[in-house]
């Protein structure tokens, strides 16, 4: 798609990239089935091609309009478009370019509810030092708490065990587990678990010290300049410790963890030495699914079977129906699908089929409250496709989808880990 950059930006780094990531896409449509957003309004604007010659239409004439505002903010940013089209349009990084050129030139001011909720979002969300207080007192006043704001609150855990119990740093192999900015305070259980199996496996876990959020929540909201401040001082951070020998900076959240390897190109327009240590940060991040080899679990669970006396495998046959959140299907696709389904075999669940596995759950970042009526469509039938062979359990690996998927889901959604967690601890 050939574009020229209106006079007012044709200099610009954003201007240029923006226009060669254009140059890829011949609109075809073949992305069209597989976008969310068009699936539900069957609108071409609300399709990638449709949303791209409006980014184009913003390149050219050097301003932003409300159309090209609206449907970039029903955008998911899920990434289904790019791994359905032929080219190779990289639509994520053309969104982001074009979300860019809307906060340089918005069209008016948004409403004034509207630049609230951006901003809390963006300001005590991204904060755990704000955002976990605050969850805990949402708890306990919970009764007190109108039914809307109740139902986004994770109720507490019941278990026979301490559910956050953290194994000592013992191992010589040894990794840095992202705390993430709302994960410890809506589900710290989930590092906990993380760190429990792998020092099973022979490795210590520890909570990547001075790391912050991802500052993907900020960059999605268009405050660019503070996401990057974030990213540098999370690279500053993981730099050390990559020096102090840690393996590798894991994530139990697929959506920091896309947006965290991707630091290098994020920093691409700060000195190139800077620019280096963030593409180091992002090369040594990884899902926690890539960190376990199956065979190793297969191998842990037998010997905790055995321990337990459990020939007959009494306990296997959890079945699971799993939800590949699109961060780690569409974002990490090349290193990290099928990897997850690997290990919960390995664990001895039952991976029960579902339908439509692509479909992003609507859950997307702040997606979930900024655009709720086509969140709520979407998780519907997200459910609908999960649900349809009855799995006692729905596993994820995002704390985004599982928050957005437990409220209204009929049967407990957890973070995979927690299911293997679980079955060694119950053999
Ligand atoms: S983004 Fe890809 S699939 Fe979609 S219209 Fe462009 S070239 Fe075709
Ligand atoms: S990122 Fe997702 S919602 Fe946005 S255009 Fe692509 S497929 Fe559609």
């Amino acid at each position: 798609m050939f574009s020229r950059p209106a006079d007012s930006l044709a200099d610009t780094p954003l201007a240029q990239e923006t226009r060669d990531l254009l140059r890829n896409c011949v609109h075809c449509g073949f992305c069209l089935p597989a976008c969310p957003t068009y699936r539900v309004t069957g609108s071409e604007l609300d399709s990638p091609r449709g949303r791209i010659y409006l980014i184009k239409e913003m390149l050219e004439h050097g301003r932003a309009t409300e159309t090209a505002r609206s449907h970039l903010d029903r955008c998911l940013t899920c990434r289904a478009c790019e791994t359905a089209c032929p080219s190779g349009v990289q639509y994520g990084r053309l969104a982001d370019l074009g979300r860019e050129l809307i906060e340089r030139q918005p069209p008016s001011p948004r409403a004034a509810g509207t630049r609230f909720v951006r901003f809390a979002l963006a300001r005590v969300a991204t904060r755990r030092a704000l955002f976990t207080p605050l969850v805990r007192i949402g708890q306990a006043a919970r009764p007190l708490l109108p039914a809307a704001l109740k139902a986004m609150l994770p109720p507490p855990q019941v278990t026979d065990r301490n559910p956050l119990a953290w194994p000592a740093p013992r191992r010589a192999r040894r990794m840095a587990v992202l705390a993430g900015c709302v994960q410890p305070g809506l589900a710290p259980q989930i590092n906990a678990a993380a760190a429990r199996v792998l020092d099973r496996l022979g490795i210590s876990l520890v909570v990547a010290r001075d790391v912050g959020c991802c500052g993907a929540m900020e960059h999605h909201l268009g405050r660019t300049a503070a996401a990057l401040d974030q990213v540098r001082r999370n690279v500053a951070a993981s730099e050390r410790l990559l020096d102090e020998g840690y393996e590798s900076i894991v994530s139990t959240a697929s959506g920091c963890g896309t947006f965290a390897r991707d630091y290098g190109h994020a920093l691409r327009h700060d000195e190139p030495a800077v620019a280096a240590r963030g593409a180091r940060v992002g090369a040594a991040t990884r899902d926690l699914c890539e960190v376990i080899d199956p065979a190793a679990l297969e191998r842990v669970v037998g010997e905790a079977r055995q321990a337990r006396d459990d020939p007959r495998g009494l306990l296997d046959g959890v079945r699971v129906a799993w939800q590949a959140p699109c961060s780690l299907q569409h974002g990490q696709r090349s290193s990290a699908v099928g990897k997850v389904e690997a290990l919960l075999r390995a664990a001895g669940c039952e991976l029960v089929p579902t339908r439509n596995p692509t479909l992003c759950c609507g859950s997307a970042g702040t997606y979930s409250i900024l655009q709720p009526d086509l969140a709520r469509e979407l998780r519907s039938r997200k459910l609908d496709s999960l649900l349809g062979d009855r799995p006692q359990v729905i596993a994820t690996a995002n704390i985004g989808c599982l928050e957005h998927l437990r409220q209204a889901s009929p049967v407990p959604v957890r973070h995979w880990i927690e299911i293997v967690d679980s079955i060694l601890a119950a053999r």
